[in-house]
């Protein structure tokens, strides 16, 4: 999505080798434009997969996947990090290692919002090692719903979460694939003939 790639090299920042800041348009202040803009990518990716719920993890995952479920006429769940009491009963639940926090947390989402007979699409906004879509995926097999795959606004190529989801026969579909942070500066893979 050249919009996207174009967003990344201009407002993107280099931290390191393996991280990308880009605060300025996904992770703290959000470019609703370009949000639009994603929910139309991916909705063109899986509009005939019959999805019936998008599910993400929050706080980042919201809004890629609130503009998605939009166009698509269907709802949006997001995982929740924190123990919350109002959630306590009849939760799926997964513990998840977080790429930028180095810690583990229990992810959960209630059993009222995944039901066996959806159909579901994982968004997220990165993709590294692929522990938090792992831990989605495995809140979609708790609830015996169909998953139509993993949708991802970028993925840092050079890691290995593709490699972990694609081996478990799931599609993965990334908006922007970066190949490389090296040296302070984002290249990206060729985008893959569609
Ligand atoms: P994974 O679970 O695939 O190892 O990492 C994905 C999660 O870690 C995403 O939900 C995202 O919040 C965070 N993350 C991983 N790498 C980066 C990065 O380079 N930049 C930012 N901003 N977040 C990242």
């Amino acid at each position: 999505m050249e919009r996207l790639k174009q967003k990344i090299v201009n407002e993107g920042k280099v931290l390191s080798a393996s991280v990308l800041k880009v605060d300025s348009f996904l992770n703290h202040q959000i470019d609703p434009e370009l949000m639009q803009g994603i929910g139309e990518e991916f909705v063109s990716r899986f509009k005939d997969d019959g999805i019936t719920k998008i599910l993400t993890l929050e706080s980042s995952g919201i809004a890629p996947s609130v503009m998605t479920a939009l166009q698509l006429g269907v709802p949006t769940v997001f995982a929740r990090k924190r123990k919350s009491l109002t959630l306590i009963d009849n939760l799926y639940s997964a513990e998840v290692y977080s790429y930028t926090k180095r810690e583990s947390s229990t992810i959960s989402v209630s059993m009222d919002y995944i039901k066996n007979d959806d159909v579901v699409l994982i968004i997220d906004d990165f993709l590294a090692n692929g522990q938090a879509a792992q831990g989605l995926i495995h809140m979609v097999e708790q609830s015996g719903a169909t998953l139509a795959g993993v949708g991802i606004v970028i993925e840092k190529g050079f890691q290995s979460g593709r490699k972990i989801i694609e081996e478990q026969g799931i599609r993965v579909e990334s908006l922007a694939v970066i190949s490389s942070l090296e040296n302070g500066k984002v290249t990206f893979k060729e985008d893959s003939p569609r």
